[in-house]
């Protein structure tokens, strides 16, 4: 492809993502592929000769979309939003245009201090102090494996250095709550302290660790010799949006010296909002934090915010210095590869400097306050109807409820019936909601934040809701 063929393509191209994000609504929200069928429609055998692309650009509508969830769409209700301005994409095809690597500060300068830059917008939009310091990773998980990674190494004293976790040592444990992510798990897991070393500390009505019951297995894991390495709090819990108590976590965690970790994913985007405040405090006296912009936000995947207090010693275990990497300024500039897991960085803070420079803060705060809103409205319609219940307090954004029809009784068949309600709504097409479990209770998720999303569109899945769970099997 040569420069005019680029451009041809390429304003074909974006007048495609307009014409895509303008019928959004149109389109059902979850794709109705079976599986399989997607591939099914592409040749076995691998492209011999090229020059195809504009017959590729041209089939994206036929080939693709139908295999296409649309988490941008107006009636996203699921999982949780998943946001890419078009801002953002735009700074993304700027990374992708200028196809430079910013492993290190000379490997490209921009990319390290723009990164520099919009991840101090970023710590003071949430109101986190000047003690962190940020830095960009692909995921929430990812952060969270980097987290636990420092945790054990501080802990170890450095062990990776020599014998690594295989020295005979005294087992280190990780706490977090019984409603932590997945991902806190699959940390640990990869970290290496083994599945009988992580602790799923008990929740309270609310859904949040109990700071007492943290404490309990803290002192059980010591009085059995073992040696307590790390707590993961979380800031909105994925089934529930769920709220631990940060600022008794940290007391526990700072007299038994644990590493805090605070996995605030889908919360954090929240805390450009001073009234929200109060969900992590005392969250300053973690040792990292990580949320995503990358969801409620509008950034686009994948864009992690990962907040350190102590980068020196993140970077005493994620260093590699090779002779090859080592550059002249070194001591006087930030080499990002010193800061996670894989040495290649793509330029993604220029995604996170278009989509803020071109929505804002204050906008950005009415969007997210206006999301809260539509979420109480519906907390209170669910409260307000006969038949349905509400499971969970509603602090942020999300609402879970269930049908039960008068006098049902039976967990078994009120979980058939709710699955049966959410499979006829995402079927529909004009809404897609998330059937999950609650301690053991079929409940339905509806996750409010797509950027899209207006407070007609909450009455829709409401509605659309209340049709399903009316309707004769
Ligand atoms: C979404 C989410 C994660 C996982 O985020 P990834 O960036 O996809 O790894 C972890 N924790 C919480 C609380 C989440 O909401």
């Amino acid at each position: 492809m040569d420069h005019n063929e680029f451009r041809r393509l390429g304003h074909q191209l974006v007048d495609w993502i307009a014409d895509y994000r303008a019928r959004l609504g149109e389109l059902p929200v979850m794709s109705p592929a079976e599986p399989g069928a997607i591939r099914a429609r592409f040749p076995v055998e691998p492209p011999v000769e090229g020059g195809r692309l504009a017959e590729a650009v041209a089939r994206l509508d036929e080939l693709i979309l139908p295999g296409i969830t649309h988490w941008n769409h107006p009636a996203f209700f699921a999982y949780f939003p998943s946001n890419t301005s078009l801002a953002s994409v735009l700074g993304d095809l700027a990374c992708a245009g200028l196809g430079a690597q910013g492993m290190s500060w000379q490997t490209s300068p921009a990319a390290t201090e723009v990164e520099q830059v919009v991840m101090d917008w970023l710590r003071r939009m949430v109101g986190l102090p000047e003690t962190f310091q940020g830095v960009v990773q692909d995921s929430a998980s990812t952060s969270t494996l980097t987290a636990l990674l420092c945790a054990r190494e501080r802990t170890a004293g450095f062990a990776q250095e020599g014998a690594g976790l295989q020295d005979g040592g005294a087992p280190m444990t990780v706490y977090a709550s019984a409603q932590a992510h997945s991902s806190v798990e699959k940390a640990a897991l990869l970290a290496g302290f083994g599945r009988a070393h992580v602790r799923h500390v008990g929740v309270d009505a609310s859904f949040a660790l109990r700071p007492e019951l943290l404490e309990a297995a803290i002192a059980e894991d010591l009085a059995a010799g073992r040696r307590p390495c790390a707590v993961v709090a979380c800031t909105g819990t994925t089934a529930t949006t769920a709220l631990d108590p940060i600022a008794a976590v940290a007391e526990i965690a700072e007299r038994h010296r644990l590493w805090l970790h605070v996995d605030a994913a889908l919360a954090g985007t929240a805390m450009i909002l001073p009234e929200c405040r109060w969900m992590w405090a005392g969250v300053e006296r973690a040792d990292s934090v990580v949320w995503n912009p990358h969801k409620w936000m509008g950034i686009g995947f994948d864009f992690s915010a990962f907040h350190v207090r102590d980068p020196g010693h993140l970077g005493r275990v994620m260093s590699t210095n090779p002779s090859y990497l080592r550059t002249a300024q070194d001591g006087r500039v930030v080499n990002f590869r010193d800061w996670g897991i894989p040495l290649g960085r793509r330029f993604r803070a220029l995604k996170a400097w278009f989509h803020l420079v071109d929505e804002g803060v204050l906008a950005m705060q009415a969007r997210i306050r206006r999301d809260l809103e539509n979420a109480r409205w519906l907390a209170e319609e669910v409260d307000r109807a006969d038949g349905w219940e509400r499971l969970a307090p509603v602090p942020l954004q999300t609402v879970c409820l269930r049908h039960v029809p008068s006098g049902e009784r039976d967990e078994g068949r009120l979980g058939a019936h709710n699955l049966e309600i959410a499979g006829r709504v995402n079927r529909s097409g004009r809404a897609y909601v998330t059937p999950s479990l609650l301690e053991g209770k079929q409940m339905i998720r509806v996750s409010i934040g797509a950027t899209a999303t207006e407070r007609r569109d909450v009455e829709g899945v409401w509605a659309a809701l209340g049709a399903a769970a009316d309707a004769r099997a």
